[in-house]
């Protein structure tokens, strides 16, 4: 069996977005050789994420306000977390939008379902943040 394991880096510009990180998981699957297996794509920090979802720009509004209405960003004082940090809400919609997702690897590719997308959602951005690529198989 082989492993291949790597580390991508994203930085943003606003405190919330979403990046659809398929083509660099899709490179690095080219990279591993590997045919047959699994990955697995993980959010290296508790206020971001990694899901999979339809890459439409009405759907990651509606995640947006969705995510806003659980765990509304202000007033940073509703949270007892917001002590030495502002960033309760990023964690809460971390933990809802989930940690990792895992793909079968199938004749060299991602084994997606119809519009499936793997995304980086981050939650509490402006800074560089990792995203932990690991491949199994042969
Ligand atoms: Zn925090």
């Amino acid at each position: 069996m082989k492993s291949y394991r790597k580390e991508l880096w994203f930085n943003t510009s606003q405190r919330r977005e979403l990046i659809n990180i398929t083509p660099h998981i899709q490179k690095e699957l080219e990279i591993s050789g590997i045919r047959e297996g699994l990955i697995l794509v993980n959010a290296m920090h508790i206020t971001a994420s990694v899901f999979i979802n339809d890459d439409e720009s009405g759907l990651h509004k509606d995640f947006e306000k969705w995510l806003e209405k659980l765990a509304p960003e202000k007033p940073y004082s509703q949270y007892n977390h917001n002590t030495f940090e502002d960033n309760a809400d990023a964690h809460l919609k971390r933990t809802i939008m989930g940690r990792e997702v895992v793909v079968a690897v199938t004749d060299g590719k991602l084994d997606f379902g119809p519009w499936e997308q793997i995304f980086y959602g981050e939650f509490d951005g402006k800074r560089k943040k990792r995203v932990l690529v690991k491949i199994i198989g042969e």
